[in-house]
């Protein structure tokens, strides 16, 4: 999931400095190394290192530049080490390359290379896409031909970009994961990355590679072609609309707590989206087949959530699936079937692998994306944008909050009850902004009696029980503690077990038709000494503690997350975690 940038023509001179800017924006994608190569008199020179970008200082040592490639790099192949951070020389080095995404068949690769007498000296599955340039540059005089060859024997979602020393040029191929290109006509600057928000301050022109592309650029000329027959072909410029570019923490301690408090602004911009768009998908899901929704991680959560939407509101079936386990049903998808994906990124390698095999099938496809310019927004046939500014935060809580609500209006509209969706949904971020600046101090005090709590379940039902889910998922992301989600009816037939004096278990009701199914497993857990905190309008008398939240009806799932959001912030950020980046993840998560 590593961030690629590149930058041809940099206006400053400094283009070093330039592409680690870049770097940081796509930190979100990766942060175990980074590394900027830049071509200055004839020369590559490299600076890369294990660690974070923000630490990051060796790049200063660069020479001055107005062309540079860099990379910001989560482990898949081979340690986290110097050696293997990218960008990686070629043997003499006249070029530079760095990747992101995985060669599947990497192994098999090195072997034949290695027979050759080629050399490795990391254990990175992308040093074997360069000894292959190097190869196919022993049959041709072109790197560009030679880059096209080498890439179609590359199996999985990879995409690369390399920096010439001699033409000064930089070339990229992608095969899956992203890459944009950002034109500036102004000042002929050409930027190259992953997403369109790392370059979105410096240009509002975008050119989105599509997979099975490849891309050469020196001085002002942008030249695309096919890769597998080489010929040229021309791109579509799209103008970049990005609601608040600015990246700022604006006073916040971290970017988390910045985007929670912006979850009532995600809500008000859905209200405002165009209705025909919705009502064009719901007139779609009405006569669909059969009706997926498919996402990964917390999107997988949302795509659940909304598939409970359909079945409860519009009362029509909806199968709610993971990404990567959605493979379980190929063979059931068909034509005249719908796939809803909500995705914050777009480019999420588990969920694009499955919308590309349904297109074929001729399953039609509607997106939830909040980055522009992603793949999976291309291939929609109902494309849908988050609009929600910029999540910079790896871990999602105000595009979650934007994914369920979406999927809510979706299914009102399919009811034909917008209009009352629309006031539920005012009436929703009024409550939640009050709820943010006074009620949510009593989570803090939470925070502070569970931080030395070893694990923490949590319980819910019905319109509740992707919440608690997805609560699940913030508090494992931010406190790495030990966190479980469980259907409440099913607690007595296994985790009851587990249940034992002073175990903290968060319950989240509803006055609902619930409610009495709840009460029992409030009762059940509080019989075995539990300490049950209540995340509900109403107190019980077995809560040990009552996080009162307002109710809000038919939106009262997207209110009650809010507290579990906070919940987790506070847990990481008391135990000094970095809650914008928690170890070991990335946000989009574009290798399988
Ligand atoms: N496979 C490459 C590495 O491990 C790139 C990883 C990625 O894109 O996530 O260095």
């Amino acid at each position: 999931m590593c961030g690629i940038f590149g930058v041809v023509n940099d206006k400053s001179g400094d283009a070093a400095k330039t592409v680690l800017l870049g770097l940081k924006r796509l930190e979100y994608r990766g942060y175990d190394s980074w590394g900027i190569a830049v071509q200055s008199k004839g020369n590559i020179l490299i600076a890369k290192r294990a660690g974070k970008i923000s630490e990051a200082d060796d790049w200063k040592k660069l020479p001055k530049s107005s062309i540079g490639i860099g990379h910001t790099r989560w482990a898949t192949t081979g340690a986290v080490t110097d050696i293997n951070a990218h960008p990686h020389f070629s043997t003499d080095k006249s070029f530079a390359l760095a990747q992101n995404g995985i060669v599947e068949n990497y192994e098999d690769l090195k072997k034949s290379l290695s027979k050759k007498g080629y050399k490795f000296v990391t254990q990175t599955d992308t040093e074997v896409i360069v000894r292959l340039i190097e190869d196919e540059l022993k049959k041709t005089a072109y790197l560009l031909s030679a880059v096209r060859n080498a890439f179609l024997q590359l199996e999985g979602r990879n995409t690369i970009i390399i920096l010439a020393k001699h033409s000064g040029e930089i070339i990229a191929a992608r095969n899956g994961s992203p890459l944009v290109i950002g034109t500036n006509p102004q000042t002929a600057e050409i930027f190259f990355s992953s997403d369109a928000l790392s370059f979105a301050e410096m240009t509002k022109k975008l050119i989105v590679v599509d997979n099975g592309k490849i891309v050469r650029c020196s001085d002002n000329r942008v030249e695309l072609f096919d890769i597998k027959t080489g010929s040229k072909e021309n791109y579509k410029l799209e103008d970049i609309k990005i609601e608040k570019s600015k990246i700022d923490k604006e006073g916040y301690d971290y970017f988390m707590l910045k985007e929670i408090h912006e979850e009532p602004f995600a809500i008000r911009q859905l209200i405002k989206q165009n209705g025909l768009d919705y009502a064009k998908l719901a007139s779609e899901i009405k006569k669909a087949k059969t009706v997926y929704a498919i996402g990964s991680g917390t999107a997988g959560v949302a795509a659940a959530q909304t598939a409970f939407y359909l079945r409860e509101i519009a009362k029509i079936n909806c199968i709610s699936l993971v990404g990567a386990d959605a493979r379980d049903y190929y063979n059931l998808f068909s034509k005249g079937d719908l796939i809803l994906a909500p995705s914050q990124s777009g480019e999420t390698a588990d969920v694009l692998e499955v919308l590309e095999y349904a297109k074929k099938k001729g399953v039609k496809i509607a997106s939830f994306v909040n980055m522009p310019g992603s793949m999976m927004t291309r291939i929609a046939d109902y494309k849908f944008m988050a609009q929600a500014g910029p999540e910079i935060c790896v871990l999602s809580t105000k595009v979650f909050v934007s994914q369920i609500v979406w999927g809510y209006l979706v299914v009102k509209t399919t009811v034909g009850q917008v209009a009352e969706a629309k006031t539920n949904l005012k009436e929703l971020a009024k409550k939640i902004e009050s709820y943010l600046q006074s009620d949510s101090k009593q989570v803090k005090q939470l925070a502070k009696k569970l931080i030395n709590s070893h694990d923490i379940f949590l319980m819910g039902k019905y319109q509740n029980y992707q919440i608690v889910r997805e609560g699940m998922i913030k508090i494992i992301e931010d406190s790495y503690k030990h966190a479980q989600a469980i259907p409440a009816g099913d607690l007595k037939h296994y985790a009851i077990t587990l249940i034992e004096e002073g175990i903290p278990v968060i319950v989240v009701m509803n006055n609902d038709k619930v409610k009495s199914d709840i009460n029992n497993a409030i009762n059940e857990v509080r019989a075995r000494g539990a300490y049950v905190i209540g995340i509900s309008p109403e107190a019980h008398e077995n809560f040990s503690l009552h996080l009162k939240v307002p109710d809000c009806g038919e939106t009262s799932a997207v209110m009650n997350i809010v507290p579990l959001q906070l919940l987790a912030y506070y847990l990481g950020t008391m135990l000094g975690h970095d809650v914008d980046k928690p170890r070991n993840i990335a946000k989009s998560v574009t290798v399988k």
